[in-house]
């Protein structure tokens, strides 16, 4: 008995120990703040906000399985009214709508691409401001769908490169400017650019989308700007489930019927979360670097994951769905149909999932667990489509460094955070030609942007922009 005791107090011992090399550590790490805000400009966000204006104006819808491409042409046609030394100097290749820019360096070792997204996704609700109004505030806010996502980033893009012109800048390496017009639908528009670029035997050293931004207030409890490099990019997979019945009269109902089977099924996912969470070591190093700017709480659980990871774990996902879908695969049920009519029991239900993938539990894995809980209910299981995570960027590399040594150059003291997405960018399909295919847009994103992408009343302000048309030039100079 008095063995067990001395066990028990020597464990109790050890943790208060622990705890306590936790709590000095922390104190002596001293808390940091992010010091940068943006500079303002008023003559240059003025110029650039009534171009932004003009792209945000030319409506550019993309919708799944029929891409038109004259609504494309005629952006084509607006973006060469408002730069036209791009036009003029840059070798252009239109494929269906999607368009490939090539600017010759004086060397073509290292190629560059600059990456940003023509279509935006539909506009629907009551806005302050017209879906495609393109109106500019007193506050210099440029409203619209797309001037957040991604039509800033490409105005800044072309006007970057559009000011070197007439500068009669070379680049010292290739650049590339890659705009997909099916992104938001996660069509064809990007992997037939990469093809191109793949059959002219170009291997870009970098590639650049959007994805993580120059983003305010990027946590509850974390305050200020921060530079959020997206460095990996979870799968993503549609599942049908289906269960089969002999149909029937609603007026005499048999247990088990096909929507029963499937409501048991979902409510098992949601109770009994089947994915395994883990803290890959991608999410370590954002929860260290951004902890670090947190108040002492944050400092404490963050900066010691060694002793609070299986704690964080368990803590997380109560937080928000956010958090959670940065620690394991998500399952998400998005569509359903049972029968035609009120009184009909329907002979096949079905269900859609959507499923995105950890690199630690990736389709095949996630799939199987999915199948093996449908079995329990008697569903069947087809894939609509599917595709793995990406490969996570490697941070140490000379490509890496080259981006946030620019990032650091242009925005001095904003702090740098290489983080997990929840969401999909076309950058994926690069990873297959290119080892360093960052998300990072050089835009300031504050919660009022992350709510309007895909939301309502999206809109961006006019000081981001000088700041991302001067971190495209440096990071075309900075290449050598
Ligand atoms: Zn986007």
């Amino acid at each position: 008995m008095k063995i067990v005791l001395y066990i028990v107090l020597g464990l109790l011992a050890l943790c208060l120990l622990l705890l306590l090399a936790a709590v000095i550590r922390t104190l002596l790490t001293p808390a940091r703040r992010s010091e940068w805000t943006p500079r303002r400009d008023p003559e240059r966000e003025a110029a650039y906000a009534e171009k932004l204006a003009r792209m945000v104006r030319c409506e550019t819808v993309s919708a799944k399985g029929e891409i038109r491409r004259e609504k494309f042409l005629a952006f084509h046609g607006v973006l060469a009214e408002l730069f036209p030394l791009v036009h003029e100097k840059l070798e252009k290749t239109e494929i269906d709508g999607a368009l490939l820019y090539r600017w010759p360096g004086a060397s073509a070792e290292r190629p560059l691409v600059l990456m940003a997204h023509q279509d935006v996704v539909p506009a629907e609700g009551e806005w302050t401001h017209g879906h495609f109004s393109g109106d500019i505030d007193e506050e210099g806010r440029i409203w619209g769908r797309g001037s957040a996502d991604d039509k800033s980033s490409l105005m800044t893009i072309f006007q970057a490169v559009e000011e070197l012109l007439a500068d009669g800048f070379i680049p010292p390496q290739d650049v590339y400017i890659s705009s997909s017009n099916t992104e938001e639908v996660g069509g064809d528009g990007c992997p037939k650019l990469v093809a191109e670029l793949e059959k002219r035997g170009v291997k870009p050293y970098l590639v650049n989308d959007e994805g993580g931004a120059v983003t305010a207030d990027p946590m509850a409890g974390i305050h200020g700007h921060f530079a959020m490099l997206g460095i990996l990019e979870k799968g993503q997979g549609n599942l049908l489930i289906s269960a089969r019945s002999r149909g029937g009269h609603s007026s005499y109902p048999a247990k088990n019927s096909p929507i029963a089977r499937l409501s048991r099924f979902v409510c098992d996912i949601e109770k009994h979360n089947p994915m395994r969470s883990v803290i890959t070591p991608q999410l370590k190093t954002m929860l260290e670097n951004m902890g670090a700017y947190g108040p002492f709480h944050f400092r404490l659980l963050f900066g010691n994951l060694w002793l609070f990871g299986p704690l964080l774990i368990r803590l997380m996902p109560s937080l928000s769905p956010q958090a959670a879908a940065l620690l394991r695969t998500t399952v998400a049920f998005t569509m359903q149909s049972g029968s035609d009519g009120c009184n009909v029991l329907p002979q096949e239900a079905t269900l859609t999932l959507n499923l995105r993938y950890m690199p630690h539990q990736n389709r095949e894995e996630s799939n199987a667990i999915i199948r093996k809980l449908a079995q329990k209910y008697d569903l069947e299981v087809k894939i609509i489509d599917e595709y793995d995570a990406c490969e996570p960027v490697r941070t140490d590399t000379p490509a890496f460094r080259l981006l946030t040594d620019t990032v650091r150059e242009v925005f001095p003291g904003l702090p740098l955070v290489p983080y997990v997405m929840t969401g999909g960018t076309d950058a994926r399909h690069y990873q297959r030609i290119c080892g360093t295919c960052v998300r990072f847009c050089p835009i300031v994103y504050g919660p009022d942007q992350m709510k309007g992408m895909h939301g309502l009343n999206e809109y961006v302000d006019a000081y981001s922009l000088p700041g991302a048309v001067d971190y495209y030039q440096a990071l075309i100079r900075n290449n050598k």
